[in-house]
């Protein structure tokens, strides 16, 4: 995927994480986010010639921060991720809050502070590139699970991400489509848009392809927790789909 002079790479690692490797094709510059492993993410940046100089990090699980210190001790990169997780991540260079700046060349980051799969997860919004990393809060046709925060943090999260641009491209961190599609199905049986994504899905998944970047247009029209129309509406589906 090229997006300007902005090269984001798909790296599938684990069962269902997808690490990204971004690579600005002006500066040289090379940002991996959320490397849950590091051995799959050095190679693939090795086997195009990249040097990744900085780790960004949206939140403390170990399937997003695993390979840090490994990747940092192989290329002496700068570790960058969220202050309210600090502590528990243990390896950051640079602790960011709503608002802060980070940089990939001449490309500029905003982090969003988007608390409720984490207490403390953080998003980074490239505007000008209309790319977001969003880690585990929103998903293809979904969004984490509230291990640490509350309905309501989602629903916020959900209408911020909502009203970024609709060509926004959106980069998560799991393989989840399928499973989300098909429960989104029984929520809204009559949302043509979605029942025709979902067959999509299926055919690529099918094929063993990825179903991610996705956009925030395609969220806005298929994605039942970004179209709750109120917290007690997010809550319940968030339950049934825990429940499923
Ligand atoms: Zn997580």
């Amino acid at each position: 995927m090229v997006n300007a002079m902005l090269e984001v790479v798909r790296v599938p690692v684990l069962s269902d994480n997808y690490v990204w490797l971004m690579h600005d094709v002006a500066s040289g510059e090379t940002v991996v986010i959320d490397p849950a492993v590091a051995e799959p993410v050095l190679a693939a940046a090795a086997a195009r010639g990249w040097t990744i100089g900085q780790i960004w990090n949206t939140h403390w699980h170990g399937d997003h921060v695993g390979g840090n210190a490994a990747i940092k001790a192989a290329t002496g990169c700068s570790i960058t991720g969220p202050a309210a997780e600090a502590d528990r991540i243990g390896t950051l260079d640079r602790t960011v809050s709503e608002g802060d700046v980070v940089r990939i060349g001449g490309h500029v980051a905003t982090v969003m502070e988007v608390p409720a799969h984490t207490a403390g997860h953080i998003a980074y919004h490239l505007a000008e590139d209309a790319i977001v990393f969003v880690g585990d809060t929103l998903f293809a046709m979904g969004c984490g699970r509230l291990f640490e925060g509350t309905a309501a943090q989602m629903f916020n999260n959900m209408a911020r991400l909502g009203g970024l641009p609709d060509d926004t491209s959106v980069y998560c961190a799991h393989e989840y489509t399928l499973s989300n599609g098909r429960f989104a199905l029984g929520v809204e049986p009559d949302n043509e848009a979605l029942a025709a994504r979902v067959a999509a899905v299926e055919a690529a998944r099918a094929r063993g392809e990825a179903t991610v970047p996705t956009t925030i247009g395609l969220e806005r029209a298929t994605n039942i927790f970004m179209r709750a129309r109120d917290v007690e509406e997010l809550a319940q589906r968030r339950a049934a789909k825990d429940a499923a």
